[in-house]
This record gives C-alpha cells, sequence and structure tokens, in this order.
C-alpha cells in the first residue's frame, strides 16, 4: 500500500522529539494499523518518539507494544506531517490503543552526538577558511558527512577546523532548542550553513550551541558538547557539482547514558 493511502485523513503527529531530545521511551496511541503480509505492519500515533528519515537524520528504531502484541520498528516515516512507523510482527497482532513506545537508544544517542558533531564542524570549519559556510546535506548514518558547496579545503584548514572541535568538546558549552517566528528567523539566521535549505513555515526550529551561530535544523542533539566524547575529520571527498563531503567520526567512548 502507497504511503499516501496509509497517512489519509490521519492527523498530524505530534513530534515529541522537537521538544524533548532525550526521551528514550514514551507511551502513545495507536490510532491506525495497516498490516503488510503476515508478518510487518505500519502504525501511526498520536505522538511520536521515533525520529523519522530526514534533514540528514536516519531513521530512528525500537520497538510498539502492548499486552498483547510487540513490534520491532525498522523505520519511521514522514508523510506530510504523519509519522508512519513501518515494523515487523514479534508477538500477536497491534491493534488502536494504548501502547509503550521504547527506542534503540544507543543508536539514537550515536546519531545526536554525530549530529550536534556536524553543526559543530560547520562552525569549526568556518573559522578555519575565515569565511561562511554552506552546508548542501548530510548523513549521519554511514558514511558519516556534511556536504558543503566549494572546493575542498586544505589539509591544514581540516586540521584546523578537527583541533577547534576536540577543544570545544574538551571545554564543553550548552546545546539549547528555540522555536522561532518565521521574520525572527529571516533575521536571526543569515549566517547559518543552511540559510539557503530553510524551509518556509511560521515556526522555525533553531538549535544553538553556546558562542555559535543559531541553527534551523528539526533534528535530535546532545544538550552539551562534551556529550559528543570526541571529533576526527576523516577526509574531504570532492564532487564533481563543486561541492565536498567532509567525512567525520565521532569517537566511540563517550557514554551512551
Ligand atoms: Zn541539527
Amino acid at each position: 500500500m502507497e504511503l499516501g493511502e496509509i497517512a489519509a485523513g490521519q492527523p498530524k503527529t505530534d513530534l515529541l522529539y522537537l521538544r524533548e531530545m532525550e526521551i528514550r521511551q514514551a507511551e502513545a496511541r495507536v490510532i491506525k494499523v495497516v498490516p503488510e503480509k503476515r508478518t510487518h505492519a505500519y502504525l501511526i500515533l498520536d505522538q511520536t518518539i521515533f525520529h523519522p528519515k530526514g534533514g540528514g537524520q536516519p531513521s530512528d528504531r525500537g520497538v510498539i507494544r502492548s499486552r498483547e502484541y510487540e513490534v520491532t520498528v525498522k523505520k519511521a516515516i514522514h508523510y506530510k506531517g504523519v509519522v508512519i512507523h513501518w515494523g515487523k510482527l514479534n508477538l500477536g497482532t497491534p491493534t488502536e490503543g494504548d501502547a509503550a513506545c521504547v527506542l534503540d537508544w544507543p543508536y539514537r544517542h550515536l546519531v545526536m552526538r554525530r549530529h550536534t558533531a556536524a553543526h559543530l564542524l560547520d562552525h569549526c570549519l568556518a573559522k578555519a577558511i575565515g569565511r561562511r559556510v554552506q552546508t548542501t546535506d548530510s548523513w549521519l548514518d554511514e558514511p558519516c558527512y556534511v556536504g558543503y558547496a566549494g572546493t575542498v579545503p586544505s589539509e591544514e584548514a581540516l586540521r584546523g577546523t578537527e583541533v577547534l572541535a576536540t577543544r570545544m568538546i574538551a571545554k564543553g558549552a550548552s546545546v539549547s532548542i528555540k522555536f522561532l517566528s518565521s521574520e525572527e528567523a529571516k533575521e536571526l539566521l543569515q549566517n547559518a550553513p543552511n540559510y539557503e535549505r530553510l524551509p518556509d513555515l511560521s515556526e522555525i526550529r533553531t538549535v544553538t550551541i553556546d558562542g555559535c551561530q543559531p541553527i534551523p535544523c528539526g533534528g535530535t542533539h546532545v544538550s552539551n558538547l562534551a556529550d559528543i566524547g570526541g571529533v576526527s575529520v576523516v577526509n574531504a571527498e570532492p564532487l564533481s557539482d563543486e561541492t565536498y563531503r567532509l567525512h567525520f567520526s565521532v569517537s566511540a567512548n563517550a557514554s551512551s547514558s
């Protein structure tokens, strides 16, 4: 069945992760179930902690369960404001009504650390090359990178980016979320690395690393730079269209608590 058919007539899903990024589990109400063969199903909830694939962030994974059934969520998909959860049936058959949702937290926390590191790299790269950077895209699963417009920076600038980012992570800084009106956003975000990709919304969510330019973003981040643990710039890969990908990794030793 097409996603449009599954989402038809359903209310927009309340996206809990936009306000509370550290929620790992929550109750929700299943409002629609569409079985797929006997092994899988699509579920729509009134509210969700599952971040769907989008904005460079891969889909969350986890479990939706009640006393009667359990579904392993493989993918959350955003369709015109409705989040559709697709998963494999482990036990019983899902039905409408109350359910418990639990994230695969180690994976989500890794993505949050990578996502925050990506914003930090925007800031540090701009400092290292001495001018504003413009992002083109990003991907926070594998391979993990941020795409930028322009030609590949010098090796010295890449090392400078990594050194500055490492220093800022060691020092720590709060990472906060704010909702701005469209007018406020246009004024405040002119230097944001993704300004050209801003959606035309009545309300724009921004993330700010203390001391850095606010960045419009709908993703999930850690609440302090220190939680990233560490970051390495792996390489910069030039692409044929005058853009390049800055491949990076975050250290594996940060706590996932
Ligand atoms: Zn973000």
